[in-house]
């Protein structure tokens, strides 16, 4: 796989974050209208699609790059949408570097990528503008009825491609609003939350019913919520982050990365948030330390140096070639001056009452483990400390025991906790309910949600039609 950023040509600024007064839009432009059509025209049209199929949604894109190259921009929608319920998110935040444009040939050639994620996001932006964006019209309303349990990227996917079959559609979620980690995981400044919200409103003009505040386990049992549907589909995420096992972590000021971001993206959304306004989750002015080396670290640090926060340091105990987060979001980060500190591992959070410090110790990596990867170990007698008024701990998701949480012992989850499906009809152990998105496949992209959450609709319908003819059959007997 191509990595075309070379970090070490990226020269960190050295600037505190407060002298810093660069509006942080200006420095990553918006996609120039006017080079759509150029950077279009780019595209070789290669015999083998590389883009097409290394896309999880394998979009037509040499198709719609053609459409585009000639003003029929239209039709390029068109052409787009048909494959992904979500292209101007997509275009957004898709690593593209590691999917379609990562294996673009002329990529591959030295010659720099057609930047493919941008004009997908032209593309159905400018749809947007121009009202070609429609909500599901239903040719022939169907009378059974599918809960989806998750608002986030597969379980709005699966309702839609389900709402355009005519099957009628309850999308439920514990949180107020509809998104799932669109809306309060990825910091506006990525994906801007007017893009989520335009479509929802969508999927709700087109006859999808949405039932928020509603957390299954609580409200209503699997086998409760089970009686009003003829089948269910489970994309509840993954949202039990992994803790730190260290002395000190019972100090204040040590959160989870989703507390962080939620706040931070609340505050966006123009809510009260309560230890957001007391200062308790604001980084402006503080020094601030992230754990972790993830896509979700970089949203951590990328937010803090956006609240003004007075330094930003990413700890991470492997180097950075190994980082396992996007190397355009690492290059971004540094870009915008949080220093990274490679090769390093917390050992004891020390302050009294509140963190003040984070001792850590540098490590080397070893020889490869299991996985492939060098392991690190602990450098001795390297133990040195840094400055911190707030840590924020990012070190990757697991599932919840749903099993236990949604009173349903029998549903059949791998030794991680994610959910065993049937990869062939999407299927849990318990006829009926089906199963899609990090729920399944442990924390992963939206791109995937959105891929699974089609392919579950496709196989609950198959299963209701048999279902429907079984019935059939029966009433003929
Ligand atoms: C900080 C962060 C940044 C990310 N950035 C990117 C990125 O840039 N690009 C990218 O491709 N991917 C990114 N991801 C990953 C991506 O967001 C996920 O892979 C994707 O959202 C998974 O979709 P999903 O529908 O399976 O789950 P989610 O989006 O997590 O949605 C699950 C929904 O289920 C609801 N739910 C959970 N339990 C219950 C219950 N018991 N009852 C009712 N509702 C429930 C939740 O409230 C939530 O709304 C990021 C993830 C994080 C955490
Ligand atoms: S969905 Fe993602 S991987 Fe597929 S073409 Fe769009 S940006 Fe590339």
């Amino acid at each position: 796989m191509l990595q075309f950023i070379n970090l070490d040509q990226i020269t960190p600024d050295k600037r505190s974050t407060r002298e810093r007064k660069k509006d942080f839009h200006e420095i990553y432009k918006e996609f120039i209208n006017e080079k759509a059509q150029e950077q279009s025209s780019r595209c070789s049209q290669c015999g083998v699609p590389f883009c097409q199929v290394h896309c999880p949604l394998h979009n037509n894109i040499p198709d719609w790059l053609k459409l585009t190259a000639e003003g029929r921009l239209q039709e390029a929608y068109e052409l787009s949408q048909s494959t992904n319920n979500m292209p101007e998110v997509c275009g957004r935040i898709c690593p593209q570097d590691r999917l379609c444009e990562g294996n673009c040939v002329i990529e591959q050639t030295g010659h720099g990528t057609v930047t493919i994620g941008s004009i997908e996001k032209y593309i159905t932006d400018t749809a947007w503008e121009k009202n070609w964006v429609k909500p599901v019209k239903v040719k022939k309303e169907l009378n059974q009825s599918i809960g989806i349990i998750g608002a986030g990227p597969a379980g709005l996917a699966c309702a839609e491609e389900l709402r355009k079959f005519g099957y009628q559609v309850i999308v439920y979620d514990r949180y107020d609003r509809a998104g799932g980690l669109l809306i309060y995981g990825i910091p506006n400044f990525k994906l801007e939350k007017f893009v989520v919200e335009r479509r929802t409103k969508l999927l709700k003009q087109g006859g999808i019913k949405f039932i928020q505040n509603f957390e299954v386990g609580k409200d209503k049992s699997l086998y409760e919520l089970k009686k009003n549907h003829d089948a269910i589909l489970i994309a509840t995420g993954v949202y039990k982050s992994r803790e730190i096992e260290i002395p000190g972590s019972d100090l204040k000021n040590i959160f989870p990365a989703m507390d962080f971001l939620t706040a931070s993206n609340r505050k966006g959304l123009g809510d009260k948030v309560k230890l957001f306004d007391d200062g308790t989750l604001n980084t402006e002015g503080k020094d601030v330390v992230v754990i972790g080396g993830g896509d979700t670290a970089m949203d951590c640090v990328r937010t803090a140096t956006r609240q003004k926060a007075k330094s930003v340091k990413c700890l991470y105990r492997r180097d950075k070639e190994n980082m396992p987060g996007s190397a355009r979001e690492v290059a971004n980060a540094i870009e915008e001056g949080v220093e990274f500190i490679w090769l390093t591992s917390p050992k004891n959070f020390i302050g009294n009452k509140h963190v003040e410090e984070v001792q850590v110790n540098k490590m080397i990596l070893g020889s490869t483990d299991s996985s492939g990867r060098r392991k690190p170990e602990i450098q001795k007698n390297s133990e040195y400390n840094i400055k911190a008024d707030i840590v924020i701990k990012s070190l990757g998701f697991d599932p919840e025991d749903l099993p236990e949480l949604f009173s349903a012992k029998e549903l059949l989850v791998s030794r991680w906790g994610t959910i065993k499906i049937d990869l062939n009809t999407m299927q849990t152990n318990i006829a009926g309910i089906f199963a899609a998105g990090d729920i399944v496949r442990g924390a992963s992209l939206v791109v995937w949600a959105i891929k699974d959450g089609r392919d579950a609709a496709l196989q609950i319908q198959k299963y209701l039609r048999e279902k429907g003819i079984q019935k059939d059959n029966i009433k003929a007997a």
